[in-house]
Formats: structure tokens, sequence, C-alpha cells
């Protein structure tokens, strides 16, 4: 095998925003553990042939136990030629080895990265507990990135005493973080503040599926920062009745009134159901390229096809 360092070149998700006047991207899910593969890289291949700029790769997202995320985001690069951004959480993780993360991750070409504090394990801790040597919070690794791409590595004890930290190569990192629209305490755009000044340089948010809610956070985020930060709502295309009401009542997401009764009303009818949820998800993208946002990231669950679909106008 022919392996040399960076041999996938990924470009920098920075770069591909600013090449293009829109971006469509997708966020995948790893199988969970002992479970087949195939399925993940046939959604890859569905989402390259279909035109996606770039993918992300969840990381034991809601608690799950799912490994693979490194693998299939070098994967992704490697035999597809899709820039990928791995999702890397300070959950379980100490610093130091947070910091042998992302050296893997610099040797397989993973630059692109998103900087998260990451979900409690389902079942086991209602709350998030940081590791012991490891980060209560996104904006600490955030900044654990930054100084690999400063060239700052931590230092062995009982060497480099003398300076803060043990001098190295400058990785290339480019660094993303999640962000909150709803955000119940008014605190979110402080908190983002802190992680951009710690070195993010662009964020995805939650699940939206209310415009407006989704315009008042990007103005607020634009008027502060403009174009340096670009914003890529998360949205999740609703295609059944069970789901929508799901992401409403479980996880307390707010839907826009109109889909909200457009589904109700079709509940009885999967066909209908699919066709309110991709029409809603079109019409959304037409305002949000109106709106000088730079792309939407989609959280395609299993369902390429459909994001393909609606990223192509078809029915
Ligand atoms: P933080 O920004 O650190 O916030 C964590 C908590 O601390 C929040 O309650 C926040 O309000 C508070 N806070 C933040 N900064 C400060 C501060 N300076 N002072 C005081 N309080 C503060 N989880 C996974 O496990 N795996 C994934 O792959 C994954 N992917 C995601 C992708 C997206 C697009 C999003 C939006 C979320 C994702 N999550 C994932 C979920 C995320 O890890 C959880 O929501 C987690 O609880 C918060 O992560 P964060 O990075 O926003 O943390």
């Amino acid at each position: 095998m022919n392996f040399n360092i960076d041999q996938t070149n990924a470009e920098s998700v920075l770069d591909i925003l600013k090449k293009n006047k829109f971006t469509y991207s997708a966020e995948i899910i790893p199988p969970r553990n002992g479970t087949d593969f195939k399925e993940v890289f046939s959604s890859i291949a569905t989402l390259t042939e279909g035109g996606f700029d770039f993918l992300s790769v969840t990381h034991g997202a809601g608690g799950s136990l799912r490994g693979g995320t490194m693998p299939i985001a070098f994967q992704a690069q490697n035999a597809y030629k899709m820039t990928s951004i791995a999702h890397l959480t300070c959950r379980g993780q100490s610093k130091e080895e947070l910091e042998n993360s992302l050296i893997d991750h610099h040797y397989f070409g993973i630059h692109n990265i998103l900087a998260l504090r990451g979900d409690p394990p389902d079942g086991i801790n209602e709350k998030f507990v940081k590791a012991e040597g490891g980060f209560e919070y996104a904006h600490e690794l955030v900044d654990l990135i930054a100084q690999k791409n400063r060239g700052e590595y931590i230092k062995r004890k009982g060497y480099d005493d003398e300076n803060e930290f043990r001098r190295g190569m400058e990785t290339r990192f480019c660094i993303g973080v999640a962000a909150y629209p709803e955000d119940p305490d008014g605190n979110d755009i402080e908190y983002l503040r802190i992680k951009k000044e710690k070195g993010a340089q662009f964020c995805i948010t939650q699940i939206v599926l209310n415009n407006d809610l989704f315009f008042s956070f990007f103005e607020k985020v634009y008027t502060l920062w403009g174009n340096y930060f670009p914003v890529l709502p998360g949205i999740r295309i609703p295609t059944s009745w069970k789901q929508l009401s799901r992401m409403h009542e479980k996880f307390g997401i707010s839907v826009d009134a109109d889909l909200y009764a457009d589904m109700e009303k079709n509940k009885d009818s999967k066909e209908a159901m699919r066709e309110v949820g991709m029409s809603w998800a079109r019409e959304f993208i037409e305002e949000l390229k109106i709106g000088g946002v730079p792309g939407v990231h989609i959280f395609v669950m299993g369902d390429p096809d459909t994001a393909v679909s609606v990223r192509h106008n078809q029915v």
C-alpha cells in the first residue's frame, strides 16, 4: 500500500465554503458496534454521486456505542474523494489521549474536526462527567486543537520544564463547533464567542425545523462576525409523523407551525408526509440561499436518497 501522510490532500471546509456560493453537506452516523458497515459506505457513495460537497461523521452521538468515526472519515476521503469532518468529543478522554487522537487524524489526512463536548453515555450518567485529566467544555478541546496548529504540544514530565509547550510541527486542522439556535438560557452566543476566540472557524447547528428561529440566530452571528464565521444549519428532512413528533416531543426541537400542521394532516399517508417534509426542506433551502447562508448540513440518518432528491429538487 502506498501510504504517505496527507495522501488524501483533503481540502479544508473553510476553503470549500469560500469556493462555492452554497454548499450541501451531510452528517452520517457510523453503524452500531457489531453491525455491518456496508450500508454506511453505500450512503457515502450515494452522497458523492449526488453532488454533496463534504460530509461529517459523528462520534458516539447520543451516547451510543459506535466506533469507526476515523476510519469512515478516512475511507470517505481516500476511496470516494469526499472531504470529511470527523466529530471529536471530550467524553472519556484525558487531554493527552485527545492529543494522541489528533495525531491519528493528522496522519490519516483528516484535517476537519468538529470539536464537541459530547453526549453523556446513554443511561449511565444523565449529566456529562468530565474524564480525569480531560475537559469540561468544547472550547477547551478547540484550544487543544488550535495549539497543534501553532506547533504547541503537551510537554513530557521532566522535559521542557521551562516552557509552556513542547515545540513541534504545525498541523492544519480546520475547527468547527456545535451551535444552538434554540437557546433557552440565552448564553449560547457568548459560549460560541469563547469557542471562536479559542480557534473555532465555523459552526454547525443542532437540528433546525423552524425557519424564523434559525434566521434570528443567523442574524445575531452574522452581525458579530459576518462571513468570517460561517454558520451551517443542521436539518433533518422530516419524512414521517413518528420521527417529527419524536424530535419535537422527546428532544424539544421547535417545529415550524405550518410544517407541523401539514405533517399532522397527512399522517396517514407515508408518501404524502415524505412529500410535505421534502417540500419544506426545499423551500427552507431556497430561503437560506436568499438569506446569504453559506450552506446546509443535512442529517441523513441512513436515508441519503431523500437528501440527494432534495439537493436536486427531485420528487
Ligand atoms: P459545549 O459548548 O462545551 O457546551 C456544553 C454545556 O456547557 C452546554 O450546556 C453549554 O451551555 C455549557 N457551556 C458551554 N461553554 C460554557 C462556558 N464557557 N461556561 C459555562 N458553561 C458553558 N455529541 C456526541 O457525543 N457525538 C457527536 O458526534 C455529536 N455531534 C453533534 C453535532 C452537532 C451539529 C451538534 C449540534 C451536537 C452534536 N453532539 C454530539 C451533541 C453535543 O456533544 C452535546 O449537545 C453536548 O451536550 C454539548 O456539546 P458542545 O460541543 O456544544 O459543548
